[in-house]
């Protein structure tokens, strides 16, 4: 058999397990509208949710639908993050070779899928990789989570983005510049840029606004430049993501249309109200504020949850111990003390965010250190219960919110009639006790019941 030929049977098989009719039965159903259904059932044909039932179902048979008995447990919409970096691997490796090892990527998108984070959106990767990796796995070649991605960051020449390659010899570095990131010098070459992008096929376009801190400053992009290049991803319909430290970056996010803004260690009571009164979408990433904490402490807990050790690749786990407990990462630390990151303030933030009524969305900024992919959304959403926002709250934001914001929610982010069935079900209830959404029983993608256990065998 030639490779084609074996492509084309996986993707067959892949279309029968994708048909299959299945009824979930008695079910607590967390639809992601507001509505929460005490007991139901669900009915699952050709990939599609075709029914949800409250209280008595018919029979499975009268459905001809194998059954799955959910007493106890919680079915919610596949869970959502809408910021991840795929070419971080969220540790260390000492072999330097592995990093960009096209395998341990493959892995990252089947740890979402395996978690029951069923889309995530790249906030910055490289494109051909992005390019690649959505060939391979939107077809069904491969099974793993739903990818979209940015592709390259929009920042200024020396700005944030950049600094990462600042060290790369040529010509390794033009091409990793013309992968990861567009320095616009003129409105007319930011329209170019971006209208060039969505011609690749991206789903998003991020720009970033960063001065970084007097010890380790970043050329922050201009205003009207970031403008040019956010009308140009509106005429496109793409959504447009932006990074922001501090409050002038958030001013600026808005002031230029942003869809979303990432990170903000301060949003003032004007711009909040104005987020609002737009319905611009706040991304507060507390995962990656954790991660930055834990990192300049030398605090290896986050590699000990469950979830993270069932999904991690063992080598990068060993590897990042390693790198952590030893000096390697001495210089890094030192730098990420420089920016002064408070998991408190950024919580503080969040809550008084949601107070002042913004719409809420789950990104965890995987891909860096000691943000694992995979269990991502869970400890976000852990986290903001943690900031004082309600479990309710917080899964809203990671389904249905996140949903609208990556303009996928025709397909996902409830559990309603003729959406895609992209379902988790989970033991207990997530509603009453959040670390519920990590005792996964079931993960289902576009109708598929998804082995979950051979994810990671995928050749
Ligand atoms: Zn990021």
């Amino acid at each position: 058999w030639s490779k084609q030929e074996i492509t084309r049977a996986r993707i067959l098989d892949r279309q029968v397990d994708r048909g299959r009719t299945w009824l979930v039965q008695n079910a607590r159903v967390f639809v992601g509208n507001g509505r929460i259904i005490e007991s139901g059932s669900v009915l699952i044909k050709e990939g599609k949710i075709a029914e949800v039932f409250e209280g008595n179902a018919p029979s499975p048979d009268s459905l001809k639908a194998r059954a799955i008995d959910a007493a106890g447990k919680t079915l919610l919409p596949g869970l959502i993050d809408v910021h991840v970096h795929i070419g971080g691997p969220g540790g260390f490796y000492t072999d330097a070779s592995k990093y960009g090892d096209a395998k341990s990527i493959e892995r990252e998108l089947e740890a979402y899928l395996y978690c029951g984070v069923t889309a995530v959106r790249s906030a910055g990767d490289p494109l051909d990789l992005m390019l690649k990796l959505r060939k391979q796995f939107s077809t069904g070649e491969k099974l793993g989570t739903e990818l979209l991605f940015c592709g390259p960051l929009f920042t200024a020449e020396g700005g944030h983005g950049t600094e990462y390659f600042k060290s790369v010899p040529e010509p390794m570095r033009s091409r990793l510049v013309n992968q990861m990131v567009r320095i616009p010098k003129s409105a007319e070459e930011a329209h170019a840029q971006v209208s060039e992008l969505a011609r690749q096929g991206v789903d998003a376009i991020k720009i970033i606004f960063d001065a970084g801190v007097p010890e380790i400053p970043f050329n922050r992009l201009d205003v009207n430049l970031a403008r040019a290049v956010a009308e140009e991803a509106h005429a496109h319909k793409l959504p447009v993501a932006v990074h922001t430290a501090e409050a002038r970056d958030v001013i600026d996010a808005v002031a230029i249309g942003a869809n979303s803004v990432e990170h903000a260690s301060e949003i003032p009571d004007a711009t909040l109200a104005e987020m609002k009164r737009r319905g611009i979408a706040y991304d507060p990433t507390l995962c990656v504020f954790e991660a930055f904490t834990d990192l300049v402490k030398g605090d290896t807990s986050l590699l000990q949850r469950s979830l993270v050790e069932q999904v991690t690749d063992k080598q990068l786990m060993a590897q990042t111990e390693q790198m952590v407990k030893g000096d390697a990462l001495k210089g890094m630390r030192d730098s990420a003390s420089k920016f002064h990151i408070s998991l408190d303030a950024a919580k503080a933030n969040l809550l008084k965010a949601y107070r002042g009524g913004i719409t809420l969305v789950t990104g965890s900024d995987a891909g860096n250190p000691f943000v694992f992919h995979g269990p991502t959304v869970q400890r976000e959403i852990e986290l903001w219960v943690e900031a004082g926002i309600p479990a309710e709250a917080a899964l809203q934001a990671a389904t249905s919110n996140a949903a609208k914001l990556l303009r996928i929610d025709s397909h996902a982010g409830t559990v309603e009639k003729g959406k895609d069935a992209t379902l988790l079900i989970v033991d207990g209830n997530p509603l009453q006790d959040v670390k519920a959404l990590s005792s996964i029983s079931t993960v289902f993608f576009k109708g598929e019941r998804v082995a979950r256990s051979e994810l990671f065998e995928q050749k």
